[in-house]
């Protein structure tokens, strides 16, 4: 037989060895939800319902005529109907497994947990996040329900609420929660900024800061509430400090910084950000932003001879077609004429596709920037999408 068939079906091997073994295990000797054996014969049932839902229901159903009773083909039956999106069926088997008299805590925490899973699906984030409260300190499902609580939090935007179940992973768990609690922070910050409480977002963005120093959005966030208190000089020193940690985000200042500069009266100030951006970071947009200064500045033969070197240098995609705007009102004979506007059609087209942002994590693209992915929900990983398409 192929080898390719032969992985497909081990897992069905697994579970029939485990069928064929508890039809012979008398009843009262079932392993518990808890127990060794039971949690290994639990993963090849999820192993099933993760791929072959079809195949993994065909299997419990016949299960469940020998052994309708027994807890662990329900969960597995609930979490398999949960996956497939029947979430009204997921909800009737736990429900009815919650009702059950005589349940251990052990017992009582799984369901408990699997039926707020239920709720989170259903939309329904009220009752799931009350079925998870109900979940104790020591309980064994802790982790797990601290985790689907975050998820609640954030899709509420109950931020307090996700930086204390956040701050409770944290302690309980090897991970580093500080940076995504920064985030919430952040989040706090600029909801305290959009309300005008300008004292409240600089508190939220230094206990933002206090948790992750190199919180790219913290940074950001102090220097526009130093830009609003007046203290320009020391938004522009604040943001240009982002070229030493995060390089990717100078991009997203360059406009603060030139807004703070103009609010001087010392554009050149702008231009000095411009420049030690551009060699801090590799984001072609910035190049783009030092051409247009010195285009505004009636610097015409400066842009066009930056734009030359660059393009020559890099091959930049982004770069020749700004040569191309620029040059567009030069006179051309009428067969250069055409072919100047498709060459230029072409690289605005081919820019158009390519820019916007990425996510590290998950390879989600978007046109804007999210702090958070929409794709994965991980905090911090959106990062900007360059043309980076080489000419030679
Ligand atoms: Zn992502």
């Amino acid at each position: 037989m192929d080898p390719i068939w032969l992985l497909a079906l081990l897992p069905l091997a697994v579970l029939s060895g485990w069928l064929a073994a508890s039809r012979t295990r008398p009843q009262a000797q079932r392993p518990v939800i808890s127990g060794r054996i039971s949690e290994s014969y639990y993963r090849s049932i999820n192993f099933l319902a993760n791929d072959q839902h079809d195949q993994a229901l065909d299997v419990l159903a016949k299960a469940l005529e020998d052994h309708g009773e027994s807890m662990e083909i329900q969960l597995a039956l609930g979490s398999l109907f949960r996956r497939r999106g029947e979430i009204e069926r997921a909800t009737q088997i736990h429900q009815s497994l919650i009702a059950r008299p005589g349940l251990s805590s052990d017992q009582k925490s799984e369901v408990l947990f699997e039926l707020a899973s239920d709720y989170f699906k259903a939309g329904l984030l009220d009752r799931a996040e009350n079925l998870l409260l109900e979940l104790g300190a020591g309980d064994g499902f802790r982790e797990s329900a601290l985790r689907l609580l975050v998820q609640i939090y954030e899709s509420e935007k109950e931020w307090e609420r996700a930086i204390a179940a956040g701050s409770q992973l944290d302690r309980l768990t090897a991970e580093t929660w500080g940076p995504v609690i920064a985030q919430y922070y952040c989040e706090l910050g600029e909801r305290d900024l959009n309300a005008g409480d300008y004292e409240g977002a600089k508190l939220r963005s230094d206990d933002a800061l206090k948790l992750n120093r190199k919180c790219a959005r913290a940074v950001i966030l102090g220097g526009r509430l130093d830009a609003l208190a007046g203290r320009h000089c020391q938004a522009v020193e604040a943001w240009g400090r982002l070229g030493d940690d995060h390089p990717e985000r100078l991009h997203e200042v360059a406009r603060l910084v030139q807004t703070s500069s103009e609010n001087m009266g010392e554009p050149e100030i702008y231009a000095e950000f411009l420049n030690r951006a551009v060699e801090a970071s590799s984001d072609e947009r910035l190049q783009l932003l030092l051409v247009d200064y010195f285009s505004k500045q009636g610097r015409t033969e400066d842009a066009e001879a930056q734009l030359l070197t660059w393009v020559e240098e890099n091959a930049s995609l982004s770069g020749l077609h700004c040569l191309l705007e620029i040059r567009v009102d030069r006179e051309l004979g009428a067969a250069s004429e055409r072919d100047y506007q498709l060459v230029r059609k072409v690289t605005g087209k081919l820019l158009a596709d390519r820019t916007g942002y990425e996510c590290r994590f998950c390879g989600f693209q978007g046109k804007s920037l999210h702090w958070q992915c929409p794709g994965c929900r991980h905090w911090d990983t959106t990062v900007p999408r360059l043309p980076n398409i080489k000419l030679s």
